[in-house]
């Protein structure tokens, strides 16, 4: 597999093309960006960290039957994966309360949520990835309905691998965003999953191990990810 050009660089990962029109390649930064961009820190060794973390869920998930764009690892930093058309909406489960629910709804942070909640986001930063719902995704031909009943699908699917998951390594998956895209017509999970995109708390003392550390400025953000990747029996390097 050759690395070839620089196709997208995004707030965190950049996306480089590869001799194969059916693969790219993932460079995990050390950014780390919150509200839309408007924040953006660099934190040593959180590339590395959620590399290997991203790869080592994604392989559960594939194990337990979701389609996911994992390949392999390349590097401390990198992983192939397939190259999918990405759908612009991105899907969040809530388990429990957190985040723009609590802001938007007024409702105590670490309420118990059951069932759980299920929302769409359009995936634009200037807009500030406004909440959409499927007939707004459909009428502006984001997705299908058929894609959005699979993506929605899966993404019940994911909570149901990675809830028992965190909580036999001692922690909440309290919320997290996923990225679908379409690869030879079929809906694959994309993007990444890390402490970056979901918040993690620890089960007995409700203490942040997430992103949630940086947004709110308490310190020990990649500390707390190795924690988690630790618990979960991540080998980090
Ligand atoms: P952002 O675009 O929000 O700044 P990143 O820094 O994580 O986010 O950039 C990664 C970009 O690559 C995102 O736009 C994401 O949608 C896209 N992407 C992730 N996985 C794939 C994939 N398998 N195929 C194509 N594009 C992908
Ligand atoms: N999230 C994300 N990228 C986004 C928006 C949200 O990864 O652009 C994740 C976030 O980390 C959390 C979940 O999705 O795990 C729900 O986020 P929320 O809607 O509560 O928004 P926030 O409080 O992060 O603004």
């Amino acid at each position: 597999m050759e690395k070839r050009d620089e196709l997208y660089r995004g707030k965190a990962k950049t996306v480089f093309t590869t001799d194969n029109p059916d693969y790219l390649i993932l460079e995990f930064r050390d950014d780390t960006s919150a509200f839309d961009g408007e924040k953006v820190e660099q934190l040593a060794r959180k590339g590395m960290v959620n590399n290997k973390f991203n790869h080592f869920i994604m392989e559960q998930l594939s194990a337990a039957g979701i389609p996911t764009q994992m390949e392999r690892l390349l590097s401390n930093t990198e992983c192939v994966v397939k190259k999918l058309d990405m759908i612009p909406v991105e899907c969040v489960v809530r388990n429990i309360a957190a985040g723009s629910l609590v802001r938007r709804l007024g409702v105590a942070e670490g309420l118990e949520l059951n069932p759980p909640t299920f929302e769409l986001f359009l995936k634009n930063d200037a807009l500030h990835d406004p909440m959409v719902n499927e007939s707004h995704a459909i009428a502006f031909g984001w997705a299908s309905q058929a894609q959005l009943t699979e993506m929605k699908r899966l993404t019940f699917a994911v909570n149901d691998v990675l809830k028992p998951l965190f909580e036999n390594a001692g922690m909440l998956l309290v919320d997290y965003k996923l990225e679908f895209g379409v690869f030879d017509g079929g809906i694959v999970l994309g993007d990444e999953f890390s402490p970056d995109g979901c918040r993690l708390w620890d089960k007995d003392t409700r203490t942040k191990l997430d992103k949630d550390r940086f947004r709110q400025g308490l310190g020990g953000v990649v500390e707390a990810y190795e924690e988690v990747a630790k618990r979960l029996g991540v080998p980090l390097s």
